[in-house]
């Protein structure tokens, strides 16, 4: 997981730097927002909105249209609107400095958590589309018509294509956080979403492992 920290303040940026490495994210620096633009797209961007070029709320506006970065902004204290409209723009959260590193690496945690991101409506992965906003899923152009826990399923595997992701990972998030009991429940939406997809290789099985979404 990579992270992005714009941030102009080199004595903030270094130990922010430090302690996400240490917590085992690939972390780096940038001063500007320009500089922050021409990156490519980390997993996760941590936004100074004081920054010495362009205004904070701009940069979360360009970053949201042109990725899927979680941004987490970080305000200096009685900035309330600028906090407001940077959430407005598609920010997924915000930090009020100063602020210690146990607290943000539990921010870092819960918006990678939720999986996706409020800018992030559209996911796409060779002949699929998943609109998260009005959930139609599409194969092909053609709709494809899921229940709830189907969808549910299908957004866990695209909204990381390529990862494996487990058995007991699926149940947990389509079915309930606090799930315990076996895991065979899954077997049979997934035969479900499977034939609805209409692509066998679409979903491919790790056996005794889990599920993945196969590379287009
Ligand atoms: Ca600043």
């Amino acid at each position: 997981m990579s992270v992005l920290v714009i941030e102009d303040d080199p004595g903030i940026a270094t130990q922010l730097v430090r302690g996400l490495e240490r917590a085992g994210y690939a972390a780096d620096s940038v001063v500007t927002g320009a500089e922050a633009l021409r990156r490519v797209p980390p997993d996760v961007v941590l936004l100074d909105l004081g920054l010495p070029d362009i205004d904070g709320i701009d940069v979360c506006r360009q970053l949201r249209r042109a990725s899927n970065a979680a941004i987490i902004v970080v305000t200096a204290r009685g900035e309330e609107p600028d906090r407001v409209l940077a959430l407005d723009e598609g920010a997924d959260d915000y930090l009020v400095k100063p602020f210690g590193l146990a607290e943000l690496l539990a921010r870092i945690r819960a918006v990678l958590r939720r999986g996706h991101r409020v800018g992030c409506e559209v996911l796409r992965h060779g002949p699929l589309m998943i609109d998260l906003r009005t959930r139609k899923v599409t194969v092909n152009d053609t709709d494809v018509a899921l229940t709830p826990k189907e969808f549910a399923i299908l957004e866990c595997l695209a909204s990381d294509p390529g990862r494996l992701v487990s058995r007991q990972e699926i149940v947990e998030r389509a079915w309930d956080e606090h799930w315990y009991g076996p895991t065979k429940v899954l077997d049979v939406h997934m035969a479900a979403l499977r034939k609805k997809l209409g692509v066998p290789t679409l979903i491919e099985t790790i056996y005794g492992h889990g599920f993945r979404l196969a590379d287009a």
